[in-house]
């Protein structure tokens, strides 16, 4: 990664380690044993990485008719699971052709009866434990047990409709202790409910949301404890992380501009911005990073882009080592939820350029 970054003719740049992201979901896959792999492209939908992951995983997860079509394009044939609350008449239509989809309301399922045949899976909105969650999906995603039962009733007198299972994404940042604990709370309640309704072989998918630490690049989820336990679950499961896996291999690189000193706090304005890496403002973290071209004593400073807000941080009052103009710093944990949930047009500033380690 190093010398590819330091070779770049244009910062900023994105970096993607493709061999890196391939052995870290092949660990992934091996863990998990015979639970099911899908890929939250909302994630990271870059088509390389979709095509990195495509071997290792058992399908991926869209959450919209862009990302159905993208995902389409990129990998023909992939198994794809639909989600998202507030799916389109458009996206109704285009969910019938996915493997599963994921139900989120009784009126949604009255629309998709009216479409043509699915198979289905409910979301549940179970009010179930999620202690230091980073977000609970609580309010507008998935349904409450009334609700649920609702769609039974819809789904009596739709036979064309079948199914499958429960959907249970409900919450995001947990370790993996506190993930299985999750995972088994609702395979207690869904399981049973499933088998009042008459599913056999039943199938739980129990998300994404596995943690990513930020402050610890190297503190991974810890895939085996949660792969094992998972194990006695009696249903068909399924996970759909995104950040957990695609979050390690991408780099945002990008030159110093200035450095300056106001009312004695340190100040590199880095070329770019949060407008090409929203991640720590949106995650309310400092985004870590490496020095590529400076090394000697540390002191405090705080690293900016060169957008005209205070909000345009990616790392507030942090060790670095002495920094002049033409320095290269290299972001780390930027392959998911960095480049495509970021504000790219804000003032106008050029758009990074796309590198892959191959
Ligand atoms: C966002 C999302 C995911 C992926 O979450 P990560 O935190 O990236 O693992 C999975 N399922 C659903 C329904 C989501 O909304």
């Amino acid at each position: 990664m190093n010398e590819l970054a330091l070779n770049l003719d244009t910062y900023p740049a994105y970096i993607y380690d493709l061999p890196g992201l391939a052995d870290h979901v092949k660990s992934i896959r091996t863990a998990l044993g015979t639970t099911e792999l899908f890929y939250a492209a909302k994630a990271n939908p870059d088509a390389e990485i979709l095509r990195t992951l495509a071997p290792h995983v058992d399908g991926i997860e869209v959450s919209s008719g862009g990302e159905l079509a993208h995902v389409r394009g990129t990998l023909p044939g992939k198994r794809l699971a639909f989600g998202g609350p507030g799916k389109t008449p458009e996206e109704k239509r285009l969910a019938l052709t996915v493997d599963r989809i994921h139900v989120e309301s009784p009126h949604e399922l009255k629309s998709l009866a009216a479409l043509g045949p699915a198979d289905i899976l409910l979301r549940a909105n179970l009010p179930l434990d999620t202690p230091n969650a980073a977000l609970a999906m609580s309010g507008p995603f998935g349904m409450d047990e009334d609700a649920l039962n609702e769609c039974v009733r819809l789904l009596a007198g739709n036979t064309h409709l079948t199914l499958r299972g429960i959907h249970a994404h409900l919450a995001s940042g947990l370790d993996a202790r506190t993930m299985l604990d999750l995972a088994h709370q609702i395979a207690d309640w869904a399981l049973p409910w499933l088998k009042t309704h008459g599913v056999h072989d039943p199938e739980l998918n129990v998300g994404g949301g596995m943690a990513v630490d930020y402050t610890s690049p190297e503190a991974l989820f810890d895939w085996h404890t949660y792969g094992t336990g998972l194990a006695s679950i009696p249903a068909r499961l399924r996970i759909e992380p995104g950040r957990a896996i695609s979050a390690y291999h991408g780099w945002y690189v990008t030159d110093v501009l200035d450095v300056k000193t106001t009312r004695g706090e340190t100040y590199v304005i880095l070329r770019g911005g949060t407008h090409h890496l929203r991640t720590p403002v949106t995650k309310g973290h400092n985004q870590p990073f490496k020095a590529l071209t400076a090394t000697g004593p540390e002191s405090p400073a705080t690293l900016v882009g060169q957008l005209c807000t205070p909000k345009d941080v990616f790392a507030r009052n942090v060790p670095v080592p002495p920094l002049a103009p033409g320095d290269i710093i290299a972001f780390t944990m930027a392959g998911a939820y960095a480049w495509n949930i970021s504000h790219h047009d804000f003032l106008m500033h050029p758009k990074p350029t796309f590198h892959y380690l191959r």
